[in-house]
């Protein structure tokens, strides 16, 4: 029997996705697998099939992928923690920009946080929305799905002055029912797709590090639409070595490590709005 070629087994697992609207749920409270797109919720489906202008660059839809050839996009899920502000010192010495997916109240409270926060802002990160509370928003009425939203952009707000407009579902779980409210929102949602799967093994950073061997290793990756990483600053292994060790890579590989509205092309006057 012949073999399946690489490109065929791709294709089939895209076709499959297509299928297969319903997301995957991960089993514990951290981001796992993101749930399969569907072809009119995804901008970015598949490699090379990006929407022209991504709605002229106010995006507005889901992305799981930068559009920018040669760019990184670093996210962290579910901060600030005790250790975002070292993260930050690590970013400032190494001369780049990562994108948080910030929650109001998961463990960490955002109000403990606002010096952190006020930091991110000014260093020039990207400051997105992972919900309040970091529930999974397809199983919430419209109502609590609706103030998950606004509660952590009033608090935001209330931090640095505006609201982020790009957020990440919690668990990257989603249904037609709240990509359609997001959207009606004003948001942009960002999946991501490559997954360090840090939570499953915070300590051995070995494992996650791979993740960014893999895809930025290979000859021609650089020419390569960008790839989106997720982990979570709320580990401290993630913070203290993995962060410096995924930059120095993709630097050294020849990429820009940036936000992810840098990544789409999106002007950072339409990061946020008041
Ligand atoms: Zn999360």
């Amino acid at each position: 029997m012949a073999p399946i070629s690489r490109l065929a087994v791709v294709a089939m697992l895209a076709s499959a996705a297509f299928v297969n609207a319903a997301p995957i749920l991960a089993p514990m409270a951290s981001d796992a697998a993101a749930p399969a797109l569907t072809k009119t919720d995804s901008l970015a489906a598949a490699p090379g099939s990006w929407n022209s202008e991504l709605s002229k660059r106010g995006v507005v839809g889901t992305i799981d992928r930068c559009t920018t050839v040669g760019t990184v996009a670093l996210t962290f899920d579910d901060g600030p923690s005790n250790y975002t502000n070292e993260l930050l010192d690590i970013l400032a010495r190494k001369k780049v920009k990562a994108t948080f997916f910030i929650n109001g109240q998961n463990g960490n409270s955002i109000m403990a946080h606002k010096a952190v926060i006020e930091r991110m802002h000014k260093d020039g990160h990207q400051i997105a929305s992972h919900t309040w509370s970091h529930q999974d928003l397809a199983t919430l009425s419209v109502t609590k799905m609706t103030e998950e939203m606004t509660k952590l952009d009033n608090a935001v707000k209330e931090i640095i002055g505006v609201r982020p407009m790009f957020m990440r579902p919690p668990y990257g779980s989603t249904n037609p029912g709240v990509l359609s409210l997001l959207k009606k929102l004003g948001y942009t949602i960002v999946l991501w797709d490559q997954d360090t799967n840090d939570w499953r093994h915070p300590k051995e950073v070995d494992i996650s590090f791979k993740v960014y061997e893999k895809a930025l290793g290979e000859a021609n990756a650089i020419n390569q639409p960008g790839h989106i990483f997720l982990q979570h600053d709320i580990h401290e292994y993630t913070v203290t070595k993995l962060a410096g060790m995924a930059i120095d890579y993709a630097l050294e590989k020849g990429f820009k490590v940036v936000t992810v509205g840098e990544c789409l092309g999106v002007a950072n006057t339409k990061w946020y709005r008041k």
